[in-house]
């Protein structure tokens, strides 16, 4: 139900955390985050229950420190709450991370054509179908912006997804397809929201991304494209509410 994002210079679990603690009032039922750390590894954790149990639980299994990291806040619709149908959801060994808000509606039948390509899950989410396919397509092309954007094309229903991959550090993408998503400009750091909240007390400059766009942020800069990978004007504006 929140979605956090954050590519830059700072170690990104805190931003994340006061992200999705910002994001709370939407309503949850899981939480998790994923760090791309500088050891080159991706450090993953999750849990059911209120972002108070996921702090906990960092606080005894340490992620490695890394500027690049998603965190998510879930709010069930595929699989009951719990920890392994909490987000995120990891693939292509564990090596790329994806959290999701929405609904993808054709998952059971992607899900089936995986499972007889010899794919396995860990959860019963829909999401983890996306991760999955994603960790296919990025096995395919070695490029996680191609690889998203094969990958969306063939998802139907609700989504705000992010993505990121250990081998292309310093770079989350994401896609929105009936689901908010929002850019965060800052400096020498950007950031994605499920709203402006996820970011607000790091800039009040924003881009709205539009129906069935993708984003790929770095900490230099962002790039908006359709699900054909065509360039497409975003709109700037100004968070003005008080923080
Ligand atoms: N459909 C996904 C799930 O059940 C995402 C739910 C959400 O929007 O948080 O895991």
């Amino acid at each position: 139900c929140g979605i956090v994002g954050y590519v830059g210079p700072r170690p990104s679990q805190d931003i994340l955390i006061a992200g999705l603690a910002r994001l709370e009032y939407r309503g949850y039922d899981s939480a998790g985050v994923a760090v791309i750390g500088e050891d080159g590894t991706l450090g993953m954790r999750k849990r059911a229950g209120k972002l108070s149990v996921l702090r906990d639980d960092l606080t005894a299994h340490a992620l490695p420190d890394g500027t690049t990291g998603i965190g998510h806040t879930r709010w069930a619709t595929h699989g009951g709450p719990t920890d392994a149908n909490a987000h995120p959801h990891l693939a292509d060994d564990d090596k790329l991370a994806v959290i999701h808000n929405g609904i993808i509606e054709n998952f059971a039948a992607l899900k089936a054509d995986l499972l007889s390509d010899g794919y396995t899950f860990r959860s019963e989410t829909d999401t983890e179908v996306a991760a999955v396919l994603l960790g296919r397509e990025y096995r395919a092309t070695g490029d996680l912006v191609e690889a998203f954007r094969a990958t969306v094309a063939k998802l139907d229903g609700a989504f705000t997804l992010l993505a990121m991959h250990q081998d292309q550090p310093g770079l989350v993408v994401g896609a929105r397809r009936n689901s908010p998503l929002v850019i965060g400009l800052g400096e020498g750091e950007n950031f994605l929201g499920s709203d402006v909240a996820a970011f607000v007390e790091h800039t009040r400059h924003a881009l709205a991304i539009g129906q069935d766009e993708i984003v790929a942020i770095t900490p230099e800069g962002v790039t908006v494209t359709d699900f054909h990978g065509e360039p497409v004007e975003v709109e700037p504006f100004e968070v003005t509410w008080d923080a």
